[in-house]
């Protein structure tokens, strides 16, 4: 480690997020020793799994036994085995994804990208300022990564197909929230790396916002729809997996709605009756 790493603030942030996690599951020696590059990717293996079992069993808990019935008829709920297929996919990608923010960490650290360390360094004013830029900006990104996914047939092939062969209300689980092709999965959350390029981010809410991400994507594969406008949860992402044509968005419908792609599933419902 060198000495002037101490007064990076950036990196005294990363270090300390490999202390709290690694130092409290492993013992020293499995990671000390490592360069810091690899501690940070550890570091985001481990809590993205973690992230990922435990939103994905709580998630199920809550809605396949807790409230049975209440929030899916019985004929909605997934087997065991498309469950576990969907771990499978996940875990298999799990590492893949995980260069993504050590990669941007790594970025971050040298200087390289617009992030900054304390809100005080742009005043609370700019800090949501520049948060909402950056949301549109990542907003805009995804509906677009996604839809040029579908668009182009071999992106589609051979990457964006493994997750939409779950297609059906009952193949669907919160497990399936990171069943992606390890490309894929990267490509679609880049739009949050990109924006670090162009909007002056606040490092700590970019961790936090991709972590959300995480808790989101098992959210929206759940198939309850949640109907809180504008949010395009569950309700809407259940129809992106079945028309494949409509709700390529991310957070919002405001970017399906301005370009057109846009399908309420109420209005699926009242057509059906
Ligand atoms: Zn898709
Ligand atoms: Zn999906």
């Amino acid at each position: 480690m060198e000495a002037h790493n101490f007064t990076n603030p950036f990196f005294s942030e990363t270090a300390f997020y490999n202390r709290i996690v690694l130092g409290a599951l492993l013992p020293d020696q499995a990671w000390r020793p490592l360069p810091h590059f690899f501690q940070t990717w550890l570091r985001n293996y481990i809590g993205g799994t973690l992230l990922y079992f435990i939103s994905g069993f709580l998630w199920c808990f809550y809605i396949y036994y807790w409230k049975k019935n209440v929030y899916l008829p019985k004929d909605a709920i997934p087997s065991n085995k498309a469950m576990l297929l969907q771990i499978y996919v996940a875990m298999k990608a799990m590492p893949w994804y995980c260069a993504l923010p050590s990669v941007s960490e790594h970025m971050i650290e040298n200087g390289w990208t617009k992030c900054f360390s304390k809100i005080s360094d742009m005043g609370w004013f700019g800090y949501v300022a520049y948060l909402m830029v950056y949301l549109v900006f990542v907003e805009f990104g995804i509906y677009w990564m996604h839809r040029l996914l579908h668009d182009i047939k071999p992106l589609y092939k051979y990457l964006h197909a493994t997750h939409h062969i779950y297609n059906k209300q009952n193949t669907l689980s919160p497990f399936a929230g990171l069943a992606f092709h390890p490309l894929d999965g990267i490509l679609q959350a880049i739009p949050h790396v990109i924006a670090l390029f162009f909007v002056p981010a606040h490092f700590t809410t970019h961790v936090v916002l991709l972590f959300c991400e995480g808790v989101w994507t098992a959210n929206i594969h759940d198939c309850i729809h949640g109907n809180l406008w504008p949010v395009m949860g569950a309700g809407y992402h259940t129809i992106h997996h079945t028309t494949y044509r409509h709700n390529y968005g991310h957070y919002t419908i405001w970017m399906d709605w301005m370009f057109n792609t846009l399908r309420d599933p109420v209005d699926d419902d009242v057509k059906k009756m």
